[in-house]
């Protein structure tokens, strides 16, 4: 590597995120230059399909002229402006109109930031707020999942359950945050244990952490339609069916996290609607501006909202907000991607292409590697195993999934292994012609890959 390199310069000055720091000081980055569709190069001129559009993030690829021209436009009229003291922007009340029109029943007032971790960790504070609002300061436990992946923020880190993101930050942070097992159908049923009857028993689960814990004391849970920093998880069966009754019973609201799965990741415009979900709130950031800008939204209900302007009336100003949240340029990109994803029906698109993306993932089953294969709408996956007929993990310390991840890179396929789970969110863009490159890599990758883990 020469110095002065980028590359030298990227190890010497860049702390990359959620990256194992040891591996990076040894190997470098993977440093991209540009994009066009659902490709992108690198700096050394190499092409890959981006199957992970980003971070589940570029749903309408690399290179959507619109976007930058909305951006360009809002620039040049109003570049910045904020929400604060009575004040606001045209793009902030036309963007809260039309979220407010799609989303799920009842959720009619939008609170703008500029990240999905900030989004949740918003949702928090306003459900803390509210429960002291209304008489119930004990009520502020809340309930998050293992694996579940909420963000980075002090409280969003602390109701996700990444390990990784806990261990020696001093997270989940003050005692208030529960997790719950992972709904992981395949990895953790007993032998001839049904969907059903493993959402039962994830069901009793959360049954028995309300009745010790108190139900007067735990305010919400917190769920992704699909778990993505998890592992591109569908719930199982019957699971979200059996939970929300029990939140209700407890009066524990339900935070829809949407950051991934909302405007069409599941092929519904909402993961809410795919798996019937009525959430209390919910969160949505990514797909919302194509990831073009950095925004998200917390959607709450006229109920919640009531009650700040009650809190307003005892402690004055609302104590919260950002300084770039609801950021007129963001907000204008937002829209400009709402009207792109209806003007060509990318929903329908989704629906058209989805069987497409999962018989192709699903074909392999049959290679050696893969235990098993699960999707909705664009988003899959891809179990590695070392023993598929027992169902038996490779040792950790193999790495098996990084080992699949970078021969696909390899073979110019950009996927994330989480854990020894391969997961696919490619652009909502994609064709079918596509999906056929991206299967084909990911064919090539898997049999390097089986070379070096056989
Ligand atoms: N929630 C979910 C479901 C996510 O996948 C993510 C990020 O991947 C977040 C929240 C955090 O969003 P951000 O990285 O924009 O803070």
């Amino acid at each position: 590597m020469r110095a002065n390199s980028l590359h030298a310069l990227d190890l010497a000055h860049v702390v990359h995120q959620q990256t194992d720091l040891d591996a990076h000081a040894r190997e470098g980055a993977l440093l991209i230059a540009r994009g066009e569709g659902v490709h992108v190069w690198d700096t050394e001129g190499n092409r890959y399909i981006e199957a992970m559009a980003g971070l589940w993030c570029a749903s309408l690829g690399f290179s959507e002229r619109r976007l930058a021209e909305a951006a360009y436009r809002q620039l040049l009229e109003l570049p910045y402006y904020h929400t604060f003291f009575q004040k606001g922007h045209e793009p902030s009340v036309r963007l809260a109109e039309k979220l407010t029109a799609i989303a799920p029943r009842g959720l009619n007032h939008v609170l703008f930031q500029c990240s999905g971790s900030e989004a949740n960790d918003a949702a928090i504070k306003l459900i803390w707020y509210y429960n002291n609002l209304v008489g119930r300061p004990q009520k502020k436990k809340l309930i998050g999942r293992i694996r579940g992946y909420h963000g980075n923020t002090v409280a969003a880190a602390s109701v996700s359950g990444q390990p990784h993101m806990h261990a020696d930050f001093d997270l989940p942070y003050g005692g208030r945050f529960l997790h719950l097992s992972n709904p992981h159908y395949y990895r953790a049923h007993e032998p001839g244990e049904t969907e059903e009857a493993f959402s039962a028993r994830m069901a009793a689960e959360l049954e028995a952490l309300i009745e010790r814990e108190g139900g007067e004391t735990i305010a919400a849970m917190f769920a992704e339609p699909v778990q993505g920093g998890g592992g591109a998880i569908t719930p199982p069966r019957g699971y979200f069916e059996l939970i929300q009754p029990i939140l209700k019973k407890h009066d524990i609201m339900l935070v829809a996290d949407e950051v991934i799965c909302g405007f069409g990741r599941t092929g519904n415009l909402w993961g809410s609607e795919t798996y019937r979900l009525e959430p209390d709130i919910l969160t949505c950031a990514k797909q919302l501006s194509a990831s073009y800008q950095p925004i998200s939204a917390t959607l709450i209900s006229d109920r919640i909202h009531a009650a700040l302007i009650e809190g307003s009336r005892k402690n004055g100003t609302f104590g919260h907000g950002f300084t770039y949240g609801a950021h007129p340029v963001a907000c204008a990109v937002a829209l400009e991607t709402l009207k792109i994803y209806e003007e060509r029906d990318i929903l329908g698109h989704v629906r058209r292409v989805s069987p497409a993306f999962l018989e192709g993932l699903g074909r392999f089953r049959d290679h050696p590697l893969v235990g098993d294969v699960r999707g909705i709408g664009l988003i899959a996956g891809v179990e590695v195993m070392a023993d598929k007929a027992r169902r038996t993990p490779f040792p950790p310390e193999r790495k098996a999934g990084l080992v699949v991840q970078k021969a696909c890179q390899d073979n110019g396929l950009i996927v994330r292994a989480i854990g020894d789970r391969i997961a696919f969110t490619p652009p909502l863009i994609i064709t079918e012609e596509e999906i056929a490159a991206m299967c084909e890599a990911f064919g090539r990758g898997l049999d390097a890959a089986w070379a070096v883990l056989r």
